[in-house]
């Protein structure tokens, strides 16, 4: 079968099976051909990629380092290399995509960008673009994880942007992404909607994907301070998939085994994980939120619930060019349990000295299990971002009663700030 680098007519895949294209209400429909004539006519332009890689180098602080991994390697007996995503401007690999997306906006003639966010890390970057940039920056978000992720809305608001709370549906990533379109269609004139994974309508899914393929291009000129040839094994882990396809574009057509690491949560049952690759009973070929992919669904079709300790991989879909490249065999996918993920961060962050994101410890947990089979292989394994974000989590399952009374001492302390005002 095919193997699609790029989507052709707006899908992955050739009819039998195909992935992606453009299911949006009419009313849409304007502002998706004005994107994808941005997208051919201005994206592609030496001027805007010549712009966009100062802004790449001296603000998102890129090329990021591709670290080897001794210490791991030697108790994990294969070379294992990290490439750390984590150094780039406000943690992690979204801000690629945010910046790109808002530098469009601002050669569209556009003065307002806005964007959904779940558990803050895409809104955290597009509002952090838009400050640099100079842009107006709305972030809707669902108001149960305004209040679960109380410090990135802080931070976006640093950042100069506004947080609209939306109560609609379960009032979390999927309702706020409901409502940032329904918001796009009234106002496209003035105004652009960065969508913050390879996901959604065309031409979404290529204009993240060509953004995040950065990762993979300084992936393939980094190796070869350390070997040559290729790797053997390339990890990342999945939510929406823009990590992964971004660090593996430049190795689609070589020969490097790709792995792909899902939220295994807590176990197999409905709303306990988001394995959407791995023939689990609730994931189906669907139509949702502008596009076709594999979506967990209930048995009436609607978006089921998951879980995952990370936020970022607490998604029912995934992105419309993975889902092709799993099934037709390119990416392996694979999943990691809560638990799993927890005992990967731990290894890497005391044998390395790197505190990994909870979503890329998915990745860490990945590569942990492949050394159980693997001897003396080439791995490189993505760190999307570092874990500082997720203090209130891991401290909480690691340290359980020492982080209670630190926030029980907090409390205190602010009851006596107030009582001084
Ligand atoms: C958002 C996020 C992810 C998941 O998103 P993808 O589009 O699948 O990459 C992974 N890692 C980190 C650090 C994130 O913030």
């Amino acid at each position: 079968m095919q193997l699609y680098t790029k989507s052709k007519n707006t899908f992955f895949g050739d009819k039998n099976e195909r992935f992606g294209g453009q299911y949006v209400p009419e009313i849409l429909y304007p502002a998706l051909k004005e994107l994808e004539n941005a997208y051919k006519n201005i994206f592609h332009t030496k001027e805007f990629q010549a712009e966009l890689k100062e802004l790449m180098t001296h603000f998102v602080n890129r090329p990021t380092p591709l670290i080897y991994a001794k210490n791991a390697s030697e108790i994990l007996q294969n070379d294992i290399y990290l490439k750390f995503e984590g150094l780039a401007n406000t943690g992690a690999h979204k801000i690629n995509n945010a910046i790109g997306q808002v530098l469009l906006a601002k050669k569209m003639g556009k003065t307002r960008i806005i964007a959904e966010t779940g558990a803050g890390q895409h809104g955290l970057a597009t509002a952090c673009a838009c400050a640099k940039l100079g842009l107006e920056c709305e972030i809707f978000m669902g108001s149960v994880d305004i209040a679960r992720q109380r410090p990135n809305v802080l931070n976006m608001e640093l950042f100069g942007a506004k947080v609209r709370s939306i109560d609609s549906g379960t009032k979390t990533l999927k309702d706020a992404v409901n409502e940032a379109l329904r918001e796009w269609s009234k106002d496209s004139i003035n105004t652009f909607y960065v969508l913050g994974s390879a996901l959604g309508p065309y031409p979404y899914p290529d204009i993240v994907r060509d953004l995040q393929s950065i990762i993979s291009k300084e992936v393939l000129s980094q190796i070869k301070h350390y070997f040559t040839g290729m790797p053997d094994y390339m990890i990342a882990c999945v939510g929406g998939g823009s990590n992964a396809i971004g660090f593996f574009h430049a190795f689609l057509q070589k020969d490097v085994k790709l792995i792909g690491v899902e939220a295994g949560g807590k176990g197999n049952n409905s709303g306990e994980h988001a394995m959407r690759m791995q023939n689990s009973k609730d994931a189906q070929t669907g139509i949702a939120q502008g596009y076709k992919t594999i979506f967990l669904q209930n048995q009436e079709g609607q978006l089921a619930k998951t879980h995952s300790i990370s936020a970022g991989l607490d998604y029912a879909g995934i992105g419309p060019q993975l889902a092709h490249l799993g099934k037709i065999g390119r990416i392996q996918f694979q999943s990691a349990t809560d638990d799993e993920v927890l005992e990967a961060l731990k290894f890497f962050a005391k044998t390395e000295g790197i505190i990994a994101a909870l979503e890329s410890s998915h990745a860490l947990a990945g590569a942990i299990k492949l050394c159980q089979t693997q001897k003396n292989k080439k791995i490189i394994i993505n760190i999307s971002g570092r874990g500082d974000k997720d203090i209130f989590i891991t401290a909480k399952y690691l340290k359980t009663n020492i982080w209670e009374d630190f926030l029980g001492e907090e409390i205190k302390r602010i009851q006596e700030l107030k009582a001084i005002k």
